[in-house]
C-alpha cells in the first residue's frame, strides 16, 4: 500500500476523550473513529489489525478441532424466555421490537441459539463430542463504556460452545479450549494468565479469566510471580489427548492466580511473601464449563450408548477480539507510539522516501516494494511529499516491527536503513539484504 493513496487520518492533538493509552493512540493513528457512545467505525489500519487477530483466533481453533460457523446478530426473545435469561439479563441486554411488535434483542452472547441449533439436529451421542465457534459481533448496553474499544458496548468476540456426552468429556474440551486460548495469545505477543474467576450470568462452577497485566487495567488481580514465568510456547499437543491437556491446565494453574472476584485472603497468605503480587488486569477471555444449565432448561438431550436420553454437557468459552488491540497496545508501546508485535502488524514494514520525487530513491523504494510483496509481505510505503520528521513520526505512531529508510546519500553506497521500532536500532545494508532481514 502506499500511504498517499491511504485513509489513515493521524490526529495532530491528542484527543481529550481518551482516559488511557491505548485509546489515545488508537484515535491518534487513525484506527477507530467513535459513532455514538461505545460504539465505533473501524478504519483501514484498525481494520487490518483486528483481521489479523480474528485470522490467528481461526486458526487456533481450526488446529483444536473447532468448527467456525455464524449466528446472526439479532435474535428472538422467545428462546432467552427459555432458559430463563430474558429477564435475567438486566440493562446489559438491548431489546428491539420488529414491525409485528414481536420482541427481539441484539445478542450479547449466544449460549441459547447455538442449543436451539443443537437440539434440532443432534439426538445421539454418536454425534458428539462437537464444538462449533463464531466471531461475531455482540452488544451490550455498559453502564459505562470507556477506554475506546476496550469496553465497547458493540464489540467483536469470539465465542464458543461445546457439547458432550459426560462431564469428564466436557471438562476435556474446557481444558483443550484452555491450551488453544493459551497459543492464541502467545502468538499475539501477549501472555494471558489464567485466573479463577467467577461465571457472572453465564453460570457454572469452572471457570477462568485470562488476563494480561496492564496497570489501566480495570480488574484487580492477585498472583504467585512465579506463574508469569511459565510459556506455552512451541508445544505440540494433541488436542485430543485429555491427559496432555489435563496436564497444561494443571501447570498453568498450579500457582496461585485470581481475580478480585474469587480472591482468597487465607489461600494468598500460603504464597511465600516475596512472590505475592497485587495488579490490575485486562480480562482478554474467559473459558466456562456449566454442565447441564442450557441442555436441561431447553431440553437439549442425545440418546446415550444405553438407549436412555439425557441433557447434554456443556461449556462456553470468549475471547474479546476487538478488546484485544487495546491490550495490546496497552502492553506495547513507547512515549512514540504503538509497536506491533510481528503476529498481528497492519503491515510488514514500513519504507520511506527520504526524498520523494528523485529518481533514484524513488526507484529504489519502488523496487523494496515490489520485491517485499513478492515475498508475500505487505509493505506500507510513504511516498508522500513531506518532511522526513513527519515520516518517522507516523511510522513510530503506527508501530511497524521495521521501517526501512530510502535516501539519496545511502544509495550512492548502494545501502539503506534498517531500524527495528522495538529497539529503536538501525543498520545499513544494501537493500535485498534489508528484504531478507524482515521475510
Ligand atoms: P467484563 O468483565 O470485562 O465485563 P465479561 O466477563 O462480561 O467482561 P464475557 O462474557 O466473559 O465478558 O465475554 C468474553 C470476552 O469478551 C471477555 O473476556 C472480554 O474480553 C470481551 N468483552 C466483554 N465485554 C466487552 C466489552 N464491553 N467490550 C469489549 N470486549 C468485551
Ligand atoms: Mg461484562
Ligand atoms: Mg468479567
Ligand atoms: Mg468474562
Amino acid at each position: 500500500m502506499r500511504l498517499s493513496r491511504y485513509f489513515l487520518p493521524v490526529l495532530k492533538e491528542t484527543p481529550r476523550e481518551a482516559q488511557i493509552v491505548s485509546h489515545r493512540l488508537m484515535l491518534q493513528a487513525g484506527m477507530i473513529k467513535q459513532a455514538s457512545a461505545g460504539i465505533y467505525s473501524w478504519l483501514p489500519l484498525g481494520y487490518k489489525v483486528l483481521k489479523r487477530i480474528e485470522q490467528i483466533v481461526h486458526e487456533e481453533q481450526a488446529r483444536a478441532g473447532h468448527m467456525a460457523m455464524l449466528m446472526p446478530t439479532i435474535q428472538s426473545a422467545d428462546l432467552w424466555r427459555e432458559s430463563g435469561r430474558y429477564d435475567a439479563y438486566g440493562e446489559e441486554m438491548l431489546r428491539i421490537k420488529d414491525r409485528h411488535d414481536r420482541e427481539m434483542l441484539f445478542t450479547p452472547t449466544a449460549e441459547e441459539l447455538i442449543t436451539d441449533i443443537f437440539r434440532a439436529h443432534v439426538s445421539s451421542y454418536k454425534d458428539l463430542p462437537l464444538t462449533m465457534y463464531q466471531i461475531q459481533w455482540k452488544f451490550r448496553d455498559e453502564v459505562r463504556p470507556r477506554f475506546g474499544v476496550m469496553r465497547g458496548r458493540e464489540f467483536y468476540m469470539k465465542d464458543g460452545y461445546n457439547f458432550d456426552l459426560t462431564k469428564e468429556d466436557a471438562l476435556h474440551a474446557y481444558n483443550r479450549h484452555l491450551v488453544s486460548y493459551l497459543r492464541t495469545y502467545e502468538r499475539m505477543g501477549l501472555q494471558a494468565i489464567p485466573m479463577r474467576a467467577d461465571s457472572g450470568p453465564i453460570g457454572g462452577d469452572d471457570t477462568h479469566e485470562f488476563l494480561v497485566l496492564a496497570d489501566t487495567g480495570e480488574s484487580e488481580v492477585f498472583y504467585d510471580s512465579e506463574i508469569t514465568d511459565l510459556k506455552f510456547g512451541d508445544r505440540q499437543i494433541d488436542y485430543d489427548d485429555h491427559a496432555a491437556c489435563a496436564a497444561v491446565l494443571a501447570e498453568f494453574t498450579s500457582r496461585y492466580a485470581r481475580t478480585d472476584e474469587t480472591h482468597d485472603e487465607a489461600l494468598f497468605a500460603q504464597v511465600p511473601a516475596e512472590r505475592q503480587r497485587t495488579a490490575r488486569g485486562i480480562e482478554v477471555g474467559q473459558i466456562f464449563y456449566f454442565g447441564t444449565k442450557y441442555s436441561e432448561s431447553m431440553g437439549a438431550t442425545v440418546q446415550g450408548p444405553d438407549g436412555k436420553s439425557v441433557p447434554v454437557h456443556m461449556g462456553s468459552h470468549g475471547i474479546g477480539v476487538s478488546r484485544l488491540l487495546g491490550a495490546i497496545i496497552e502492553a506495547s508501546h513507547d512515549d512514540k507510539g504503538i509497536i506491533w508485535p510481528e503476529g498481528v502488524t497492519p503491515f510488514h514494514c514500513g519504507i520511506v522516501n527520504l526524498k520523494q520525487g528523485d529518481d533514484e530513491a524513488d526507484a529504489a523504494c519502488l523496487a523494496l516494494y515490489n520485491g517485499l510483496q513478492a515475498l508475500g509481505l505487505d509493505p506500507l510505503y510513504d511516498d508522500r511529499n513531506e518532511r522526513a520528521g513527519a515520516k518517522f513520526g507516523t511510522m513510530d505512531l503506527i508501530g511497524l516491527p521495521w521501517r526501512i529508510t530510502v535516501g539519496p546519500r545511502g544509495l550512492k553506497n548502494g545501502v539503506v536503513e534498517l531500524t527495528s521500532r522495538r529497539t529503536g536500532e538501525s543498520e545499513e545494508l544494501p537493500p535485498e539484504e534489508a528484504i531478507a532481514r524482515i521475510a
